[in-house]
C-alpha cells in the first residue's frame, strides 16, 4: 500500500484483515512514525517497508505481487507507472488520473510490463449497487428511462482544493461515482453531456476548482442522467425511474450504512466490507488469470466523461462524446 492516509488507514488497512486471498505485505510511505505504527499494527516485517525514496527496489521483493496507489489524484500516474515497472500488478484509486492523457500512459505501461491495472472502485462489489444493475440490467421494472444522482460532502480539505494536486473538483472526487454508476446502470457509454457549474459561494476555499457542479448525461438509447456532486452541500443517492416502477438507494455511495428502496417495497439486503471484497476479486483475478470488473480503461472511461463535463461546464454548451 502506497500512501497511508485517511482512506488507507480508515478503510483498506482494516479491509486487509478481512480480505482471503491476500494480505497487507508491505508499506511505502513517508513518514517514520506511520512505517512504526503500520508496521506493528499489521505485522510487516521489516524487508516490506519501504520509503518513497526506496519504492522502485520493491521489484526486488517477491514478497509483494500489488502495489496499491493511495496517493493524491495528480500522483497517481507516476506511481502506477513506477509499479508497473517494478512487475507489480496495480490497483489505483479513483479517479484513475487527472486527464485521459496520463490515464492512457498508465494503462500503455502496465500493458507493456504485463502487469494487470484496476481502479479501487469499491461499489462493483457492493451488494446494494449490485442490486442496481442486476434490476437495471434484467430489466426488472422494465425499461429504464431516467437515473438521478448526487454525490455531495462538505469535508473536503489539504490538496482536494487543490486543482494542481487534485486535478478538479467535487466532480473528480465524489462527481465520479454518478459518472461511473451511468455506466453500470445503462451498460452504455454516454454520447453527450450538459454542465452548469454551480454559484461559487466561498470564493477563497474554491479558488481553483468547481464548489459544486449538476450535468446531464445522454445515452445513445434515449436515457438521460441528472446528476450533481458538491462541496458545500450533502448528497448520496441514485435513483432509477423505469417503465413499470423505480429502484433507488440512498446513501448509495458510502462505505457502509447503504438503504436501498423499490416501488415493490424495502430492499433486504445484507452488507458487506466493500473493500475487502474489491481487493480480494483482484487478487483473484491474478490468480484465475482472469479480467477485474474495473480495470484500468474504465478509469480511463470515466476521465473522458469528466473532461467533457468541464469542457461543457466552461463553455455553457452540451458537449458531444465520441469514440477514441
Ligand atoms: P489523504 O490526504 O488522507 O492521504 C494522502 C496520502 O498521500 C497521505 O498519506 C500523504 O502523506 C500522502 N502524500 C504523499 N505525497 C503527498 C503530497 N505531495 N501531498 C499530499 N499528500 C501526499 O487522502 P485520501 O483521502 O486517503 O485519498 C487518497 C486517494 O484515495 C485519492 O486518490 C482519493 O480519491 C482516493 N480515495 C478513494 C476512496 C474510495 O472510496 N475509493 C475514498 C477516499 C479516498
Amino acid at each position: 500500500m502506497v500512501g497511508l492516509g485517511s482512506y488507507s488507514e480508515g478503510e483498506l488497512g482494516p479491509a486487509l484483515k478481512e480480505t482471503k486471498h491476500c494480505h497487507l505485505a508491505g508499506i511505502v510511505s513517508g513518514s517514520e512514525d506511520k512505517r512504526k505504527r503500520w508496521r506493528k499494527e499489521y505485522d510487516i516485517p521489516e524487508s516490506n517497508i519501504y520509503c518513497y525514496e526506496g519504492f522502485d527496489s520493491i521489484k526486488d521483493n517477491s514478497a509483494i505481487d500489488i502495489i496499491y496507489v493511495v496517493l493524491p489524484n495528480s500522483m497517481h500516474k507516476e506511481y502506477v507507472i513506477r509499479a508497473s515497472q517494478a512487475g507489480k500488478h496495480v490497483i489505483c484509486e479513483k479517479p484513475l488520473a487527472c486527464t485521459v492523457e496520463e490515464c492512457d500512459e498508465m494503462i500503455a505501461a502496465c500493458r507493456r510490463a504485463g502487469v494487470m491495472l484496476s481502479v479501487g472502485y469499491r461499489l462493483h462489489f457492493d451488494p446494494f449497487n449490485l442490486q442496481m444493475m442486476r434490476l437495471a440490467r434484467e430489466k426488472a421494472y422494465g425499461n429504464v428511462k431516467r437515473i438521478s444522482a448526487s454525490h455531495g460532502l462538505r469535508s473536503a480539505q489539504g490538496w482536494r482544493l487543490d486543482k494542481e494536486l487534485a486535478g478538479g473538483g467535487p466532480l473528480m472526487d465524489v462527481g465520479i461515482y454518478c459518472v461511473n454508476a451511468g455506466r453500470y446502470i445503462t451498460d452504455l457509454e454516454p454520447i453527450a453531456v450538459h454542465a452548469r457549474e454551480g454559484e461559487k459561494k466561498d470564493k477563497k476555499k474554491f479558488a481553483t476548482i468547481e464548489e459544486s457542479l449538476t450535468w446531464t448525461m445522454e445515452y445513445p438509447n434515449g436515457v438521460t442522467a441528472e446528476c450533481s456532486c458538491s462541496y458545500s452541500q450533502y448528497g448520496n443517492h441514485l435513483r432509477i425511474e423505469a417503465d413499470n416502477g423505480w429502484f433507488e438507494i440512498a446513501p448509495s455511495f458510502s462505505y457502509s450504512g447503504l438503504k436501498g428502496n423499490t416501488s415493490d417495497g424495502k430492499m433486504d439486503i445484507e452488507p458487506i466490507n466493500q473493500q475487502a471484497a474489491q481487493m480480494d476479486d483482484f487478487a483473484l483475478a491474478i490468480i484465475d488469470k482472469r479480467s477485474t470488473p474495473v480495470p484500468g480503461e474504465m478509469g480511463r472511461q470515466d476521465m473522458k466523461i469528466i473532461e467533457a463535463i468541464y469542457e461543457s461546464m466552461k463553455s455553457g454548451r452540451r458537449v458531444e462524446i465520441h469514440e477514441t
